[in-house]
């Protein structure tokens, strides 16, 4: 079993990757419930492992980081975020802390919980002033323009209060939502998750003119702060923020205990589907100021609150067609085509299936109604068939033989659940391809990212990879974004990069299994192109490091005329394909290493160039993946970490000495 040291390690970079997406890209990449279940389990490996806490865990810290694009506001009353309860249990528990400070004097408020951002909004003498978004609780963005679009944010109180502050939580109606999503689809950009990202996108934006077109809303939840009177529950304050004229969130009420109170929420909870908005779960607060002082807060939350969470939805379907989609990597990915169906926040018409040995083993049919749920992924996924509902008309899917975009045969590597599309030519996987083949460690063609290579596509400069070596800098030059110095550098870098060595070019070429190290180990064996494309699967036997399945996979590829051709085209434009002996050291081939302080004699660039020359590379940061610390006087919280990880620390002197 993994070490709870190392589980919660992992826990924890990948719940700050998925934060990151989600706070602040506005992108999530895994569902609410997988974040929820990941960061729970985090949070109890930690109650089990107290010494393993730290305070920027993701359990202790709020939310995301304020962006630099807008001003940082310091919220005067921090903006907490809440404590989840997934089941009735969850929140029986809660309510017997409740009981243990105030014993059974309490009322609790149960609101909806919008899904949507939460912002504070200033006012100072009646007029509004400022608005922010909550970043990570303490500093949020001054998106005071943007909020200004927004209709229901009332920008003139009726009463001078000297200062108010209130929270709220800004939304998308899903009709809005589905309108927006239609249009960005006509556009051909990429569709927004839900209306809870789209809310967030739309709100940071700089021009606030797009955040006027996507049509917000707001509800206010919370009185913040009010200088000049006084209240003695959440429920008065809340009439107060109506009698202003504030959208106050609707369906508010109060309940004498947490039965009454659940049976509000799972009231709320059927009520989920007729909403114009999103929720995604209901709140409990206790509705008396004086007690929630009483009960008091962490780092992170108020200890008088708690949202309980609805679970995933799923939802029956029918599959209407199973269509194909060719990622960049040339999977061909089966999704279903589905009878439209509201789930989690939007229509849902089409869903992943995974992969083909997913259907065959869940027997999922064309014409099948289908159970299906939003999770892992934002993409909905078919869960199972319901066989019972058949009629006898459904239809066994058949696998695909050729690739639906360019037609090629498709392969499945040994091992792989996955089928691929073998042609590397395929307008599916263009783009990650010629990005591939310009990276560092194939052909590196400094300048050839993923942005200019889009550019140039787009642009029609180029279609396939060998037309990288037909550019002309003028016709790069008058490329938005791109001037003549940096085309002119584009250009001697794709020059540059003819005469690199043959294993460069072969792992260029994207051969699946054949990475870095057998693209050396087969220029070495074979010493020309024309050896590799023309070997049988008898010649990679016994070859050291080069197995059977990697054989099997270079013979694949060249058996594809249109691999071969691209080949050909290569050598026509004057890119090397012969084996030049440089002796390359590779002492550290396959090695990491970190840079950190300052080493005695050489340099950063010297000691770099001297890990690469020798077939290692360096990383700036220091993992679990790093073999190496390379630290000299002053390191820092590098060497720290190293130490912390156990990763071998060198000296500049043992560094020379383990290359001799
Ligand atoms: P939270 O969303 O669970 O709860 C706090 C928020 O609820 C407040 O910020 C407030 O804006 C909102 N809210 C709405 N109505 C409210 C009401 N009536 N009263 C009080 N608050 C109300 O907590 P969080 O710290 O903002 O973030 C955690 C949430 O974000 C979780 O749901 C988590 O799943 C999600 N998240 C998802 C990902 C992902 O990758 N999918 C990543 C990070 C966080």
């Amino acid at each position: 079993m993994m070490k709870a040291e190392e589980r919660i390690k992992e826990l924890r970079e990948l719940l700050r990757y998925y934060s990151d997406c989600y706070y602040n890209e506005d992108s999530p990449v895994v569902d609410d419930f997988t974040y929820d279940k990941l960061l729970r389990e985090l949070e109890v490996l930690e109650d089990e492992n107290p010494h393993l806490r730290t305070p920027d865990s993701p359990t202790v810290k709020v939310g995301g980081k304020a962006s630099e694009v807008f001003s940082p506001v310091t919220h005067r009353v921090p903006l907490m975020s809440l404590e989840d309860a997934f089941s009735y249990e969850e929140l029986s528990a809660f309510d017997e802390r409740v009981q243990n400070v105030l014993g059974n004097s309490y009322e609790y408020a149960v609101e909806l919980k919008i899904d949507g951002l939460s912002v504070s909004l200033e006012y100072e003498n009646g007029v509004f002033v400022r608005g922010a978004t909550r970043g990570d609780g303490m500093i949020g963005e001054d998106v005071t323009a943007n909020l200004m679009e927004i209709k229901e944010i009332p920008k003139v109180l009726p009463e001078k209060i000297p200062y108010l502050c209130v929270r709220g939580e800004v939304y998308m109606k899903k009709a809005v939502f589905e309108e927006l999503n239609a249009m960005q689809e006509i556009l051909e950009k990429k569709p927004f998750a839900n209306p809870r990202n789209a809310a967030a996108g739309s709100l940071r934006q700089k021009d606030s003119k797009v955040t006027a077109e996507r049509k917000l809303s707001i509800f206010v939840f919370n009185l913040q702060l009010c200088e000049g009177k006084t209240f003695s529950s959440h429920s008065e304050s809340l009439t107060f923020l109506k009698e202003l004229g504030f959208p106050v969130s609707p369906y508010y009420n109060l309940f004498s205990n947490m039965k009454d109170a659940f049976s509000e929420i799972t009231r709320l909870g059927d009520m989920r589907e007729e909403l114009p908005f999103d929720i995604d779960g209901a709140v409990v607060k206790i509705d008396d100021f004086a007690s929630r002082v009483k009960m008091g807060e962490t780092s992170k939350f108020p200890k008088w609150a708690i949202a309980y969470k609805y679970p995933a939805e799923i939802k029956e379907t029918k599959i209407l067609d199973i269509f194909i989609q060719v990622g960049r990597t040339g999977v061909l990915t089966p999704n279903a085509e589905l009878e439209p169906v509201r789930l989690a926040g939007t229509t849902v018409r089409r869903a992943t299936l995974h992969n083909y040995d997913n259907i065959f083993d869940k027997d999922i049919r064309i014409g099948d109604t289908v159970r299906v749920r939003k999770a892992g992924d934002i993409i909905p996924e078919v869960i199972e068939s319901v066989p019972e509902k058949r009629d006898g008309t459904e239809q066994v899917y058949k696998m695909p033989e050729n690739c639906p975009v360019c037609g090629a045969p498709v392969v499945r590597v040994d091992g792989e659940v996955a089928i691929r599309c073998s042609n590397v030519e395929c307008p599916a996987q263009i783009l990650r391809n010629i990005v591939h083949f310009a990276s560092k460690d194939a052909m590196d063609i400094e300048g050839l990212g993923p942005q200019v290579v889009n550019l140039l596509l787009e642009n029609n400069l180029i279609q396939k990879v060998s037309d990288i070596y037909t550019l002309r800098a003028e016709d790069i030059a008058s490329l938005e974004r791109m001037g003549q110095k940096s085309a002119e550098n584009l250009i001697s870098a794709i020059e540059a990069s003819k005469k690199n060595d043959l294993s460069r070019l072969i792992f260029a070429l994207g051969i699946r299994q054949i990475g870095k190290k057998a693209g050396k180990i087969l220029a070495k064996n074979f010493k020309s192109m024309s050896a590799v494309m023309d070997a049988k699967l008898e010649d990679f036997i016994g070859i050291f490091e080069i197995g059977e399945i990697s054989g099997k996979s270079v013979v694949d590829f060249f058996s594809l005329e249109s691999n071969r051709e691209l080949v050909e085209a290569l050598q026509n434009q004057g890119v090397n394909m012969e084996y030049q002996d440089e002796s390359v050291s590779e002492i550290f081939l396959g090695k990491t290493f970190v840079l950190t302080g300052t080493l005695p004699t050489l340099n950063r660039n010297e000691a770099s160039k001297i890990i690469e020359d020798n077939g290692g590379k360096v990383s700036s940061s220091v993992s679990q993946k790093t073999d190496f610390v390379l630290a000299g006087e002053e390191a820092g919280s590098k060497l720290k970490k190293a130490q912390d990880l156990g990763i071998a620390i060198v000296t500049e002197e043992e560094f020379l000495a383990m290359l001799s």
